[in-house]
Protein backbone atom coordinates (compact mmCIF):
# COMPACT_ATOMS: atom_id res chain seq x y z
CA UNK A 1 0.00 0.00 0.00
CA UNK A 2 2.50 2.49 -1.63
CA UNK A 3 -0.21 5.15 -1.62
CA UNK A 4 -1.06 5.80 2.03
CA UNK A 5 -0.52 8.96 4.04
CA UNK A 6 1.89 8.95 7.27
CA UNK A 7 -0.97 9.50 9.04
CA UNK A 8 -2.70 6.73 8.07
CA UNK A 9 -0.35 4.12 8.51
CA UNK A 10 0.15 5.64 12.06
CA UNK A 11 -3.29 5.88 12.59
CA UNK A 12 -4.02 2.31 11.32
CA UNK A 13 -0.12 1.15 13.41
CA UNK A 14 -2.11 2.26 16.90
CA UNK A 15 -5.46 0.38 16.45
CA UNK A 16 -2.86 -2.79 15.57
CA UNK A 17 -1.54 -2.16 18.62
CA UNK A 18 -4.42 -2.29 20.50
CA UNK A 19 -5.74 -5.18 18.70
CA UNK A 20 -2.73 -7.11 19.47
CA UNK A 21 -3.31 -5.67 23.09
CA UNK A 22 0.57 -4.79 22.63
CA UNK A 23 2.43 -2.15 25.00
CA UNK A 24 2.75 1.69 23.48
CA UNK A 25 6.63 0.97 23.42
CA UNK A 26 8.94 2.61 21.09
CA UNK A 27 9.83 -0.45 19.66
CA UNK A 28 6.23 -2.22 19.36
CA UNK A 29 5.33 1.03 17.18
CA UNK A 30 8.77 0.69 15.33
CA UNK A 31 7.87 -2.95 14.41
CA UNK A 32 3.93 -2.40 13.63
CA UNK A 33 4.58 0.49 11.64
CA UNK A 34 6.67 -1.44 8.93
CA UNK A 35 3.76 -4.21 8.89
CA UNK A 36 1.37 -2.01 8.05
CA UNK A 37 3.31 0.19 5.90
CA UNK A 38 4.59 -2.85 4.04
CA UNK A 39 8.15 -1.82 4.70
CA UNK A 40 11.01 -3.36 6.09
CA UNK A 41 12.07 -2.99 9.52
CA UNK A 42 15.49 -2.19 10.80
CA UNK A 43 17.46 -5.02 12.93
CA UNK A 44 16.29 -4.33 16.30
CA UNK A 45 19.15 -2.77 18.46
CA UNK A 46 18.80 -3.26 21.80
CA UNK A 47 19.40 -0.12 23.80
CA UNK A 48 18.79 -1.42 27.01
CA UNK A 49 21.07 -4.42 26.62
CA UNK A 50 23.93 -2.21 25.98
CA UNK A 51 23.44 0.36 28.93
CA UNK A 52 23.05 -1.95 31.13
CA UNK A 53 26.58 -3.75 30.00
CA UNK A 54 28.00 -0.08 29.90
CA UNK A 55 27.24 0.41 33.20
CA UNK A 56 28.97 -2.64 34.56
CA UNK A 57 32.17 -1.66 33.01
CA UNK A 58 34.73 0.23 35.18
CA UNK A 59 35.87 3.71 34.71
CA UNK A 60 38.90 3.72 36.81
CA UNK A 61 40.80 6.00 34.49
CA UNK A 62 40.39 8.64 32.30
CA UNK A 63 41.59 6.73 28.93
CA UNK A 64 38.24 4.34 30.04
CA UNK A 65 35.77 7.62 31.13
CA UNK A 66 36.23 9.35 28.10
CA UNK A 67 35.60 5.91 25.52
CA UNK A 68 32.47 4.76 28.26
CA UNK A 69 30.94 8.41 27.57
CA UNK A 70 31.64 7.37 23.49
CA UNK A 71 30.26 4.15 23.99
CA UNK A 72 26.49 5.61 25.71
CA UNK A 73 26.87 8.44 23.04
CA UNK A 74 26.79 5.26 20.11
CA UNK A 75 24.36 3.59 22.12
CA UNK A 76 21.88 6.79 22.00
CA UNK A 77 22.63 7.02 18.19
CA UNK A 78 21.71 3.30 17.53
CA UNK A 79 24.87 3.07 16.13
CA UNK A 80 26.67 -0.29 15.91
CA UNK A 81 29.73 1.22 14.18
CA UNK A 82 29.86 3.75 17.30
CA UNK A 83 29.83 1.08 20.09
CA UNK A 84 32.37 -1.14 18.37
CA UNK A 85 34.71 2.08 17.98
CA UNK A 86 33.98 2.69 21.42
CA UNK A 87 34.88 -0.96 22.87
CA UNK A 88 37.76 -0.88 21.21
CA UNK A 89 38.89 2.16 22.29
CA UNK A 90 38.17 1.40 26.39
CA UNK A 91 39.77 -2.14 25.42
CA UNK A 92 42.92 0.08 25.41
CA UNK A 93 42.82 1.38 28.58
CA UNK A 94 42.01 -2.04 29.70
CA UNK A 95 43.42 -2.61 32.91
CA UNK A 96 40.53 -3.87 34.64
CA UNK A 97 39.90 -4.65 38.00
CA UNK A 98 37.05 -7.46 38.62
CA UNK A 99 35.47 -7.47 42.16
CA UNK A 100 36.70 -9.36 44.49
CA UNK A 101 39.91 -9.24 43.09
CA UNK A 102 42.53 -7.30 44.59
CA UNK A 103 45.60 -7.53 41.68
CA UNK A 104 45.04 -6.08 38.43
CA UNK A 105 43.99 -7.90 35.73
CA UNK A 106 45.19 -7.47 32.36
CA UNK A 107 42.81 -7.76 29.39
CA UNK A 108 45.48 -8.99 27.61
CA UNK A 109 48.45 -10.76 27.96
CA UNK A 110 51.21 -8.22 27.37
CA UNK A 111 50.95 -5.03 28.96
CA UNK A 112 49.06 -2.57 26.73
CA UNK A 113 50.98 0.20 25.36
CA UNK A 114 51.25 3.32 26.99
CA UNK A 115 48.34 4.89 26.08
CA UNK A 116 48.06 8.74 25.13
CA UNK A 117 48.51 9.94 28.35
CA UNK A 118 51.80 7.95 29.10
CA UNK A 119 53.67 9.71 27.96
CA UNK A 120 57.08 10.15 29.09
CA UNK A 121 56.54 14.01 29.55
CA UNK A 122 53.47 13.34 31.78
CA UNK A 123 55.57 10.61 34.04
CA UNK A 124 57.72 12.84 34.20
CA UNK A 125 55.27 15.53 35.56
CA UNK A 126 54.03 12.69 38.21
CA UNK A 127 58.10 11.84 38.87
CA UNK A 128 58.18 16.06 39.85
CA UNK A 129 55.11 16.07 41.48
CA UNK A 130 56.31 13.26 44.29
CA UNK A 131 59.72 15.27 44.11
CA UNK A 132 58.18 18.60 44.90
CA UNK A 133 55.99 17.00 47.71
CA UNK A 134 58.71 15.31 49.35
CA UNK A 135 60.64 17.50 51.05
CA UNK A 136 57.32 18.73 53.13
CA UNK A 137 56.57 14.89 54.65
CA UNK A 138 60.19 14.55 56.09
CA UNK A 139 62.65 11.58 56.09
CA UNK A 140 61.34 9.85 58.94
CA UNK A 141 60.06 7.58 56.96
CA UNK A 142 62.43 5.04 55.90
CA UNK A 143 60.24 2.70 53.71
CA UNK A 144 58.46 6.22 52.82
CA UNK A 145 61.70 7.49 51.14
CA UNK A 146 62.96 4.27 49.54
CA UNK A 147 59.03 3.78 48.04
CA UNK A 148 59.37 7.51 46.72
CA UNK A 149 63.01 6.69 45.36
CA UNK A 150 61.87 3.04 44.02
CA UNK A 151 58.69 4.97 41.99
CA UNK A 152 61.30 7.75 40.86
CA UNK A 153 63.57 5.88 39.47
CA UNK A 154 60.56 3.42 37.08
CA UNK A 155 58.91 6.76 36.22
CA UNK A 156 61.80 7.80 34.68
CA UNK A 157 62.90 4.24 32.78
CA UNK A 158 62.01 3.46 29.72
CA UNK A 159 59.88 1.63 28.78
CA UNK A 160 57.37 1.70 31.81
CA UNK A 161 55.82 -1.34 33.05
CA UNK A 162 52.55 0.47 33.51
CA UNK A 163 50.82 -2.39 35.45
CA UNK A 164 53.36 -2.59 38.00
CA UNK A 165 53.43 1.39 37.98
CA UNK A 166 49.94 1.29 38.83
CA UNK A 167 50.35 -0.61 41.28
CA UNK A 168 53.31 0.81 43.01
CA UNK A 169 51.46 4.04 42.20
CA UNK A 170 48.68 3.01 44.58
CA UNK A 171 50.91 2.11 47.84
CA UNK A 172 52.59 4.50 47.42
CA UNK A 173 49.40 6.92 47.43
CA UNK A 174 48.94 4.59 50.60
CA UNK A 175 51.72 5.39 52.57
CA UNK A 176 51.95 9.34 51.82
CA UNK A 177 48.49 9.37 53.09
CA UNK A 178 49.96 8.23 56.48
CA UNK A 179 52.85 10.04 56.40
CA UNK A 180 51.14 12.84 55.58
CA UNK A 181 48.68 12.86 58.21
CA UNK A 182 51.99 12.05 61.06
CA UNK A 183 53.39 15.21 59.80
CA UNK A 184 50.00 17.47 60.52
CA UNK A 185 49.81 15.81 63.75
CA UNK A 186 53.27 16.42 64.62
CA UNK A 187 53.61 20.20 63.64
CA UNK A 188 50.17 20.66 65.91
CA UNK A 189 52.10 18.96 68.95
CA UNK A 190 54.91 21.10 68.05
CA UNK A 191 52.86 23.94 68.11
CA UNK A 192 51.34 22.97 71.19
CA UNK A 193 54.53 22.70 72.93
CA UNK A 194 55.51 25.60 72.01
CA UNK A 195 52.57 27.87 73.20
CA UNK A 196 53.43 25.45 76.47
CA UNK A 197 56.63 27.09 77.04
CA UNK A 198 55.28 30.61 76.17
CA UNK A 199 52.92 30.34 78.95
CA UNK A 200 55.68 29.23 81.36
CA UNK A 201 58.10 31.80 80.69
CA UNK A 202 55.23 34.06 80.65
CA UNK A 203 54.65 32.87 84.06
CA UNK A 204 58.00 33.53 85.33
CA UNK A 205 58.33 37.05 83.96
CA UNK A 206 55.16 38.83 85.57
CA UNK A 207 56.76 41.70 86.97
CA UNK A 208 57.95 42.88 83.41
CA UNK A 209 55.64 44.66 81.33
CA UNK A 210 57.64 44.01 78.28
CA UNK A 211 58.47 40.35 78.72
CA UNK A 212 54.39 39.89 79.56
CA UNK A 213 53.87 41.97 75.91
CA UNK A 214 56.44 40.37 74.27
CA UNK A 215 55.09 36.82 74.90
CA UNK A 216 51.33 38.32 74.32
CA UNK A 217 52.22 38.84 70.90
CA UNK A 218 54.36 35.50 70.74
CA UNK A 219 50.98 33.69 71.21
CA UNK A 220 49.19 35.41 68.52
CA UNK A 221 51.88 35.06 65.82
CA UNK A 222 52.10 31.15 66.97
CA UNK A 223 48.28 30.55 66.26
CA UNK A 224 47.29 28.82 62.69
CA UNK A 225 47.31 29.48 59.95
CA UNK A 226 50.92 29.47 60.36
CA UNK A 227 52.73 31.33 57.90
CA UNK A 228 56.60 31.82 57.40
CA UNK A 229 56.35 35.26 57.71
CA UNK A 230 54.73 34.64 60.88
CA UNK A 231 57.01 31.73 62.27
CA UNK A 232 59.95 34.22 61.07
CA UNK A 233 58.27 37.83 63.58
CA UNK A 234 58.03 34.56 66.28
CA UNK A 235 61.87 33.81 65.93
CA UNK A 236 62.67 37.32 66.01
CA UNK A 237 60.53 38.30 68.99
CA UNK A 238 61.80 34.83 71.07
CA UNK A 239 65.39 36.18 70.31
CA UNK A 240 64.22 39.55 72.09
CA UNK A 241 62.86 37.55 74.76
CA UNK A 242 65.36 35.27 75.31
CA UNK A 243 67.84 38.18 75.24
CA UNK A 244 66.12 39.88 77.79
CA UNK A 245 65.65 37.13 80.21
CA UNK A 246 69.63 36.63 80.20
CA UNK A 247 70.40 39.99 81.29
CA UNK A 248 67.74 39.98 83.80
CA UNK A 249 68.55 36.84 85.31
CA UNK A 250 72.36 37.73 85.73
CA UNK A 251 71.06 41.06 87.00
CA UNK A 252 69.61 39.17 89.61
CA UNK A 253 72.09 37.03 90.37
CA UNK A 254 74.21 39.54 91.12
CA UNK A 255 71.58 41.87 93.21
CA UNK A 256 71.07 38.24 95.26
CA UNK A 257 74.66 37.73 95.62
CA UNK A 258 75.15 41.63 97.31
CA UNK A 259 72.28 40.71 99.55
CA UNK A 260 74.07 38.00 100.90
CA UNK A 261 76.96 39.23 101.76
CA UNK A 262 75.45 41.77 103.26
CA UNK A 263 73.39 39.94 105.65
CA UNK A 264 75.45 37.73 106.57
CA UNK A 265 77.87 40.79 107.19
CA UNK A 266 75.00 42.70 109.31
CA UNK A 267 74.30 39.53 111.07
CA UNK A 268 77.85 38.53 112.08
CA UNK A 269 77.79 42.06 113.67
CA UNK A 270 74.82 41.80 115.50
CA UNK A 271 75.57 38.79 117.27
CA UNK A 272 78.87 40.65 118.09
CA UNK A 273 77.30 43.55 119.40
CA UNK A 274 74.73 41.26 121.41
CA UNK A 275 77.35 39.19 122.85
CA UNK A 276 79.49 42.13 123.93
CA UNK A 277 76.53 43.68 125.40
CA UNK A 278 75.58 41.32 127.45
CA UNK A 279 79.22 40.46 128.93
CA UNK A 280 78.86 44.52 130.15
CA UNK A 281 75.70 44.14 131.30
CA UNK A 282 77.03 41.01 133.11
CA UNK A 283 79.42 43.20 134.43
CA UNK A 284 77.94 46.27 134.86
CA UNK A 285 75.50 44.24 137.38
CA UNK A 286 78.25 42.42 138.94
CA UNK A 287 79.54 45.58 139.83
CA UNK A 288 76.47 47.03 141.06
CA UNK A 289 76.20 44.09 143.55
CA UNK A 290 79.49 44.16 144.66
CA UNK A 291 79.05 48.31 145.83
CA UNK A 292 75.49 47.46 147.50
CA UNK A 293 77.46 44.98 149.23
CA UNK A 294 80.83 47.03 150.11
CA UNK A 295 81.43 47.71 153.65
CA UNK A 296 84.54 49.89 153.27
CA UNK A 297 85.56 52.97 150.31
CA UNK A 298 88.69 50.76 150.13
CA UNK A 299 86.59 47.90 148.66
CA UNK A 300 84.91 50.45 146.20
CA UNK A 301 87.81 51.37 144.16
CA UNK A 302 88.63 47.78 142.59
CA UNK A 303 84.80 47.57 141.42
CA UNK A 304 85.13 51.00 139.92
CA UNK A 305 87.83 50.63 137.64
CA UNK A 306 86.41 47.14 136.62
CA UNK A 307 83.31 49.35 135.69
CA UNK A 308 84.96 52.12 133.57
CA UNK A 309 87.32 49.15 132.06
CA UNK A 310 83.73 47.48 131.02
CA UNK A 311 82.76 50.65 129.84
CA UNK A 312 86.03 51.52 127.80
CA UNK A 313 85.79 48.04 126.10
CA UNK A 314 82.17 48.63 125.46
CA UNK A 315 82.51 51.95 123.65
CA UNK A 316 85.62 51.04 121.24
CA UNK A 317 83.51 48.01 120.58
CA UNK A 318 80.68 50.10 119.61
CA UNK A 319 82.86 52.84 117.84
CA UNK A 320 84.25 49.40 115.89
CA UNK A 321 80.75 48.48 114.86
CA UNK A 322 80.10 51.91 114.19
CA UNK A 323 82.90 51.89 111.93
CA UNK A 324 81.73 48.38 110.40
CA UNK A 325 78.38 49.77 109.65
CA UNK A 326 79.74 52.63 108.19
CA UNK A 327 82.01 50.48 105.32
CA UNK A 328 78.88 48.24 105.04
CA UNK A 329 76.74 51.41 103.90
CA UNK A 330 79.57 52.43 101.50
CA UNK A 331 79.76 48.60 100.32
CA UNK A 332 75.65 49.18 99.51
CA UNK A 333 75.87 52.36 97.81
CA UNK A 334 78.97 50.93 95.96
CA UNK A 335 76.93 47.96 94.79
CA UNK A 336 73.89 50.30 93.95
CA UNK A 337 75.77 52.41 91.28
CA UNK A 338 77.25 49.05 90.04
CA UNK A 339 73.82 48.03 89.47
CA UNK A 340 72.94 51.05 87.77
CA UNK A 341 75.96 50.89 85.68
CA UNK A 342 74.41 47.24 84.89
CA UNK A 343 71.20 49.03 83.88
CA UNK A 344 72.63 51.49 81.79
CA UNK A 345 74.55 48.99 80.29
CA UNK A 346 71.48 46.87 79.36
CA UNK A 347 69.93 49.92 78.21
CA UNK A 348 72.78 50.01 75.39
CA UNK A 349 73.05 46.43 74.67
CA UNK A 350 69.28 46.61 74.12
CA UNK A 351 69.78 47.90 71.08
CA UNK A 352 70.49 44.64 70.19
CA UNK A 353 66.85 43.97 70.36
CA UNK A 354 64.26 44.37 67.54
CA UNK A 355 61.16 45.80 68.22
CA UNK A 356 60.76 49.14 69.95
CA UNK A 357 59.04 49.00 73.16
CA UNK A 358 56.90 52.08 72.46
CA UNK A 359 54.92 51.26 69.79
CA UNK A 360 55.66 47.28 69.47
CA UNK A 361 56.92 48.07 65.45
CA UNK A 362 59.98 46.54 64.41
CA UNK A 363 63.21 49.01 64.99
CA UNK A 364 65.70 49.80 62.62
CA UNK A 365 67.67 46.53 63.45
CA UNK A 366 64.46 44.21 62.77
CA UNK A 367 63.85 46.10 59.70
CA UNK A 368 66.80 45.53 57.98
CA UNK A 369 66.17 42.21 58.76
CA UNK A 370 63.08 41.74 57.67
CA UNK A 371 63.75 43.93 54.65
CA UNK A 372 66.14 41.05 53.40
CA UNK A 373 63.98 38.85 54.43
CA UNK A 374 60.92 39.91 52.24
CA UNK A 375 63.71 41.26 49.12
CA UNK A 376 64.79 38.04 48.89
CA UNK A 377 61.40 36.28 48.51
CA UNK A 378 60.10 38.67 46.22
CA UNK A 379 63.10 37.67 43.90
CA UNK A 380 62.65 34.06 44.23
CA UNK A 381 58.80 34.35 43.36
CA UNK A 382 59.35 37.07 40.93
CA UNK A 383 56.59 39.61 43.00
CA UNK A 384 56.50 43.02 43.71
CA UNK A 385 57.27 44.65 47.28
CA UNK A 386 56.85 47.90 48.13
CA UNK A 387 58.38 49.94 50.83
CA UNK A 388 56.53 52.77 52.33
CA UNK A 389 57.80 55.42 54.24
CA UNK A 390 55.66 57.69 56.59
CA UNK A 391 56.13 60.92 58.67
CA UNK A 392 53.98 62.06 61.29
CA UNK A 393 52.89 65.71 59.72
CA UNK A 394 53.49 68.66 62.75
CA UNK A 395 54.83 66.40 64.63
CA UNK A 396 56.64 69.00 66.93
CA UNK A 397 53.87 70.82 67.53
CA UNK A 398 51.77 67.98 68.87
CA UNK A 399 54.38 67.54 71.93
CA UNK A 400 54.32 71.04 72.13
CA UNK A 401 51.00 71.82 72.51
CA UNK A 402 50.01 68.80 74.50
CA UNK A 403 53.41 67.23 76.30
CA UNK A 404 55.65 64.81 75.08
CA UNK A 405 53.54 61.99 77.10
CA UNK A 406 50.72 62.79 74.37
CA UNK A 407 53.28 62.44 71.44
CA UNK A 408 54.47 58.84 72.56
CA UNK A 409 50.85 57.98 72.72
CA UNK A 410 49.83 59.68 69.77
CA UNK A 411 53.02 57.28 68.14
CA UNK A 412 51.69 54.12 69.54
CA UNK A 413 48.00 55.12 68.24
CA UNK A 414 49.44 55.45 65.00
CA UNK A 415 51.43 52.14 65.06
CA UNK A 416 47.91 50.10 66.07
CA UNK A 417 45.73 52.18 63.66
CA UNK A 418 48.47 50.84 60.69
CA UNK A 419 48.19 47.20 62.05
CA UNK A 420 44.64 47.06 61.78
CA UNK A 421 44.44 48.25 58.42
CA UNK A 422 47.88 46.10 57.00
CA UNK A 423 47.52 42.46 55.59
CA UNK A 424 48.87 39.73 58.10
CA UNK A 425 52.17 39.46 55.81
CA UNK A 426 52.57 43.58 55.97
CA UNK A 427 55.62 44.65 57.75
CA UNK A 428 55.85 48.11 60.09
CA UNK A 429 58.85 49.40 61.53
CA UNK A 430 59.39 52.26 63.26
CA UNK A 431 62.13 54.19 61.47
CA UNK A 432 62.99 56.86 63.30
CA UNK A 433 61.32 59.68 65.69
CA UNK A 434 57.83 60.12 64.19
CA UNK A 435 58.67 58.25 60.89
CA UNK A 436 57.59 54.53 59.95
CA UNK A 437 58.36 52.49 57.28
CA UNK A 438 55.84 49.85 55.96
CA UNK A 439 57.21 46.61 53.95
CA UNK A 440 53.89 45.40 51.83
CA UNK A 441 54.64 42.22 49.80
CA UNK A 442 53.34 41.43 46.57
CA UNK A 443 51.74 44.67 45.89
CA UNK A 444 52.80 47.21 42.97
CA UNK A 445 53.34 50.93 43.11
CA UNK A 446 49.33 51.51 42.87
CA UNK A 447 48.41 49.08 45.30
CA UNK A 448 50.83 50.46 47.83
CA UNK A 449 49.84 53.72 47.37
CA UNK A 450 45.56 53.06 47.65
CA UNK A 451 47.18 51.07 50.86
CA UNK A 452 48.51 54.15 52.10
CA UNK A 453 45.89 56.43 51.18
CA UNK A 454 43.13 53.86 53.21
CA UNK A 455 45.11 54.00 55.99
CA UNK A 456 44.96 58.29 55.86
CA UNK A 457 41.02 57.63 55.47
CA UNK A 458 41.36 55.54 58.48
CA UNK A 459 42.91 57.65 60.78
CA UNK A 460 40.42 60.31 60.02
CA UNK A 461 37.90 57.85 61.34
CA UNK A 462 39.63 56.55 64.20
CA UNK A 463 40.60 59.82 66.13
CA UNK A 464 43.70 60.15 68.88
CA UNK A 465 41.67 60.84 72.04
CA UNK A 466 43.94 62.79 74.68
CA UNK A 467 41.74 64.69 77.76
CA UNK A 468 38.48 63.65 75.43
CA UNK A 469 39.96 65.70 73.24
CA UNK A 470 40.13 64.37 69.75
CA UNK A 471 43.26 65.04 67.68
CA UNK A 472 43.63 64.22 64.08
CA UNK A 473 46.78 62.42 63.12
CA UNK A 474 47.91 62.71 59.61
CA UNK A 475 50.90 62.01 57.63
CA UNK A 476 52.62 62.41 54.94
CA UNK A 477 53.70 59.41 52.80
CA UNK A 478 56.40 58.51 49.85
CA UNK A 479 55.89 54.96 48.38
CA UNK A 480 58.46 52.66 45.88
CA UNK A 481 58.33 49.81 44.22
CA UNK A 482 61.67 48.03 44.42
CA UNK A 483 62.95 47.30 41.11
CA UNK A 484 63.98 44.28 40.64
CA UNK A 485 68.24 45.15 41.41
CA UNK A 486 67.81 47.70 43.24
CA UNK A 487 69.08 47.37 47.28
CA UNK A 488 66.66 48.13 50.09
CA UNK A 489 68.83 51.24 50.76
CA UNK A 490 67.96 53.03 47.69
CA UNK A 491 64.26 51.83 47.88
CA UNK A 492 64.02 53.05 51.11
CA UNK A 493 65.87 56.57 49.52
CA UNK A 494 63.49 56.85 46.83
CA UNK A 495 60.55 56.75 49.28
CA UNK A 496 61.97 59.54 51.18
CA UNK A 497 62.11 61.63 48.18
CA UNK A 498 59.07 61.00 47.25
CA UNK A 499 57.87 61.80 51.08
CA UNK A 500 59.96 64.46 51.61
CA UNK A 501 57.93 66.16 48.09
CA UNK A 502 54.83 65.27 50.00
CA UNK A 503 55.69 67.56 52.25
CA UNK A 504 56.95 70.19 50.40
CA UNK A 505 53.70 70.08 48.57
CA UNK A 506 50.68 70.60 51.40
CA UNK A 507 51.58 67.35 53.93
CA UNK A 508 48.93 65.16 54.09
CA UNK A 509 49.70 63.31 51.09
CA UNK A 510 50.87 60.07 49.91
CA UNK A 511 52.73 60.15 46.86
CA UNK A 512 54.88 57.36 44.42
CA UNK A 513 58.84 57.28 44.13
P1 LIG B 1 56.87 67.88 59.59
O1 LIG B 1 55.40 67.97 59.34
O2 LIG B 1 57.67 68.69 58.63
O3 LIG B 1 57.33 66.46 59.63
O4 LIG B 1 57.12 68.51 61.02
P2 LIG B 1 57.38 67.78 62.38
O5 LIG B 1 57.12 68.70 63.49
O6 LIG B 1 56.61 66.51 62.43
O7 LIG B 1 58.89 67.34 62.23
P3 LIG B 1 60.16 67.72 63.01
O8 LIG B 1 61.24 66.86 62.41
O9 LIG B 1 60.37 69.19 63.01
O10 LIG B 1 59.89 67.27 64.50
C1 LIG B 1 59.76 65.93 64.86
C2 LIG B 1 59.47 65.89 66.32
O11 LIG B 1 59.18 64.59 66.75
C3 LIG B 1 60.62 66.39 67.14
C4 LIG B 1 60.75 65.38 68.27
O12 LIG B 1 60.72 65.99 69.52
C5 LIG B 1 59.52 64.52 68.12
N1 LIG B 1 59.78 63.15 68.51
C6 LIG B 1 60.68 62.29 67.98
N2 LIG B 1 60.62 61.10 68.62
C7 LIG B 1 59.68 61.21 69.58
C8 LIG B 1 59.18 60.31 70.59
O13 LIG B 1 59.57 59.16 70.72
N3 LIG B 1 58.18 60.77 71.38
C9 LIG B 1 57.69 62.04 71.26
N4 LIG B 1 56.71 62.41 72.07
N5 LIG B 1 58.17 62.90 70.35
C10 LIG B 1 59.15 62.50 69.52
MG1 LIG C 1 60.53 63.57 60.69
MG1 LIG D 1 57.16 64.99 61.00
Amino acid sequence: MPDRSPNEIARDTFKLLAVKRLAPTPENYQVLYHEVAGTLAPAHFPSEHLRKIAGLLPAKNPGQQKHLGLLNSAIGQRSWDGVQNALIGFAGFGMVVPSGHSEPAPLTATPPPPGPLATPEFLEQIARLIENALPALGNDDVRFIEQARELLQMLRQAPVDLIRMKSMLGNFSHRLSFTAEDQSEIRATLLHLLHMVFENIAELCIDDRWLKGQIDALMEASTPPLTLRRLDDVQRRLKDVIFKQTEAKGRAYEAQAQMQQLLATFVDRLSLMTESSSVYHGTIEECARQIEQAKSIEELGPVLQNAIQATRHMATETLASRDELQAMREKTESAEAEISKLHHELDRVSAQARHDPLTGALNRRGLDEAMQREISTARRKGTHLCLALLDIDNFKKLNDDLGHEAGDEALSHLANVTRECMRPQDTLARYGGEEFVILLPDTDLDHGIATLTRLQRELTKKFFLRDNLKVLITFSAGVAQLAPDESAIDGIKRADQAMYIAKRTGKNRVLGG
